[in-house]
Parts: C-alpha cells; sequence; structure tokens
C-alpha cells in the first residue's frame, strides 16, 4: 500500500477512493451493487454472499467518495489544497487510478465541457486546477508566467498531445523530429521537441487541453490503439516573481502534474492471468514501476527505480523529495467489477 504519510511525516502521498455510480444500462439490468461507501469513516467495504462463497472486506482510505459525490466536492476537498502547495513552490502530482471505465477521465477532464462560457458543474480536476491557479494569481495581482505540456505515453513512447498535426499522422515518418526523453545532466530529465505553450488567460489553457484531448482520440485512432493503455501527463508550470520582506527580487516556480493513467487491469491480475499478459505484452511497464517508485518513497528504501519507466523519469521531479502526490484510486460498484475493484482496492488502501 502506499499510503503512510502518518507515520512518515518526509513523504507526502495521499491516496483518495472514489466509487462511481451505476449507468444506465447497469441500472436497467438492475446490476447488483457490490460496494458500500462510508465518506465518514473514510473505509470502502466490498461485500459479496453467494451460497457458500462470502466476501466481506473493508478498506481505510485518507478520503472517500460515494457515488453520489459530485466534481466540485473531490475538488474542494481533495484538489485544491495542492493547488496552493504548487503556488508556494511545490511539485505536485495528481494520479487518477483505476480499471477502464470507472471515471478516470471523467474525474480529470470532466463531461462534455459547455460551449457558452459558463463553468460546468461535471467540469473535472484540471479545468478546476486551471481556474483555480489563475483566480488566485489575479487577486494576489501577481506577476508570473505559465507554460504548459500535455503528452501521452503509450508502449514507452511519447506522443506530444500540442503538437502541429502532422506530427502524429505522420507519426512513422522519419523525417520528423522524434520526442525523444534526454538527460539534463543535473539529474532531470527533459523531452526534446516538446511543445510548451505560454498560457495568460484560463480560456487559453482550456482550448489546449480541448486540443490535446481531441489528438488523443484521433491519434488513438489512427494507430488503432487503445486509450486504455496510454497515460496521458497534463503539466502546468508557474513562475511567479516576488518580493522578499528585504526588498530582493525572487521566482517562485511551481509545477502540478495531472496524470489520467492507463487502466489497472492489466497489472493488477493475479499469478497465471498476468503470466499471459505478460507474454502478451501488456503489462504497462510505466504503471509497474509507478507502484514501485511509491513504494519505495513511503517504505524508505534506499533505492527508487525512477529510471525503470518512462513514465517515472518524466516526473521524476514531482515524486519524493519537496513534493506532493495524491493518487485517486476510482472503483465500480457493480457485481461484474468485483475482482478487479479488489485489485484496485488492494493496490491503494492505506498501511495500517
Ligand atoms: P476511464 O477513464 O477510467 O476509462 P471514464 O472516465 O471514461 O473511465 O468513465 C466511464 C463512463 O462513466 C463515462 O461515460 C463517464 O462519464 C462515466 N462516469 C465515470 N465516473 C462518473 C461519476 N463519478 N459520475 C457520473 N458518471 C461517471
Ligand atoms: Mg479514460
Amino acid at each position: 500500500s502506499f499510503n503512510k504519510n502518518d507515520k512518515d511525516k518526509g513523504v507526502n502521498v495521499q491516496v483518495l477512493l472514489r466509487c462511481r455510480p451505476l449507468n444506465e444500462d447497469e441500472m436497467r439490468v438492475n446490476t447488483p451493487v457490490v460496494i458500500s461507501c462510508n465518506e465518514g469513516r473514510r473505509e470502502v467495504s466490498a461485500v459479496q454472499n453467494i451460497a457458500n462463497k462470502q466476501i466481506d472486506k473493508t478498506f481505510a482510505f485518507d478520503k472517500v467518495f460515494g457515488p453520489a459525490s459530485q466534481q466540485k466536492e473531490l475538488y474542494d476537498q481533495a484538489v485544491s489544497p495542492i493547488v496552493y502547495e504548487v503556488l508556494e513552490g511545490y511539485n505536485c502530482t495528481i494520479f487518477a487510478y483505476g480499471q477502464t471505465g470507472t471515471g478516470k477521465t471523467y474525474t480529470m477532464e470532466g463531461g462534455a465541457r459547455k460551449k457558452n462560457g459558463e463553468f460546468p458543474s461535471d467540469a473535472g480536476v484540471i479545468p478546476r486546477a486551471v481556474k483555480q491557479i489563475f483566480d488566485i494569481l489575479e487577486a494576489q495581482n501577481a506577476e508570473y508566467n505559465m507554460k504548459v505540456t500535455f503528452l501521452e505515453l503509450y508502449n514507452e513512447e511519447i506522443t506530444d498531445l500540442l503538437a502541429p498535426e502532422e506530427t502524429v499522422k505522420f507519426v512513422d515518418d522519419k523525417s520528423k523530429k522524434p520526442i525523444a526523453l534526454m538527460e539534463d545532466g543535473k539529474g532531470g530529465v527533459f523531452v526534446r521537441g516538446l511543445e510548451e505553450e505560454i498560457v495568460c488567460t484560463a480560456n487559453e489553457i482550456y482550448k489546449i487541453l480541448e486540443k490535446g484531448s481531441a489528438k488523443r482520440r484521433t491519434a488513438e485512432t489512427l494507430l488503432n490503439k487503445q486509450s486504455s493503455r496510454s497515460h496521458s501527463i497534463f503539466s502546468i508550470t508557474i513562475h511567479i516573481k516576488e518580493c522578499t520582506p528585504e526588498g530582493e527580487e525572487m521566482i517562485k516556480c511551481g509545477k502540478l502534474n495531472l496524470v489520467d493513467l492507463a487502466g489497472s487491469e492489466n497489472i493488477s491480475r493475479s499469478g497465471a492471468r498476468e503470466g499471459r499478459a505478460r507474454e502478451a505484452g501488456e503489462i504497462n511497464k510505466s504503471l509497474l514501476t509507478l507502484g514501485r517508485v511509491i513504494n519505495a518513497l513511503v517504505e524508505h528504501s534506499g533505492h527508487v527505480p525512477y529510471r525503470d519507466s518512462k513514465l517515472t523519469r518524466l516526473l521524476r521531479d514531482s515524486l519524493g523529495g519537496k513534493t506532493k502526490t495524491c493518487i485517486i484510486a476510482t472503483i465500480s460498484p457493480s457485481i461484474h467489477c468485483l475482482e478487479e475493484t479488489l485489485s484496485t482496492l488492494d493496490y491503494a488502501h492505506r498501511a495500517k
């Protein structure tokens, strides 16, 4: 389990659990619900009784958001405090982790956006974070600059979701500059060729997000890949000019990474099935390594295997050290997802 931040003050990893509601189809066929969420106790129980087999397991988290929870609630309680940390100069990362179809993208991006300028109630974490950042900076009359990147990782390959159109369409064209992860010689990494967009208003970021998400869908169709097996990373870097009480000028730099992870179904299955998935090349190296890195950080085990995957290399400056990490684990309440749900709960629950 990832969560030990009460015991080990140095590492700050928070794990939240969100259970989506049954969808219309599931309701129509009276799909049995096997998950109950106790938000007050911050616990989730999986209960199933079949003749001679009974499952009754309870897991604790830092916060629990049941099927009726709204986007705003989750944001205000879980994400908003992290945005303040970013503006104080921390590097922070929010991950959505879970089985495909449990609400990772809904939680991070939200439902369909309205075009009339009104802020939609089902807007997810990313647009809300963008809005909050601009609201705070404008209220403070701060001098700042902000840039965003948006990329996708699939099969340990990086696609720039903000690159001009043809980069995705002709991804195999050798004449195009490949996107590559480079060491910067100071222990960090940078992505060569990655578009960085300077943004000045929240609306610009919404447009960028929209464009990137559309490109993600297009790239999926063109390359015939499944979104369930790719990670997307939306990063906002903010430099804020400040004056010390002595009148000295300094620049504070914070970064917020918002990560919609690949579906966890291929790594969480046990034994034989995992073996088969591995043969089929379906095991997601980045997802596996992320688990190991976070475990190493919370366990304070000496070696943190950042270098073992692109995802963890990319996020290295935002994992461990003076950083904050929040994992939003998403599950379905349906009986048909129980096996995967138990894997997710087991993977993410709070250490006792
Ligand atoms: P994932 O990204 O994990 O594969 P999605 O975010 O695409 O899953 O969610 C699958 C479907 O369930 C979508 O139609 C989404 O709108 C819906 N959904 C997910 N979570 C919720 C929620 N908390 N409330 C309402 N609808 C949700
Ligand atoms: Mg998704």
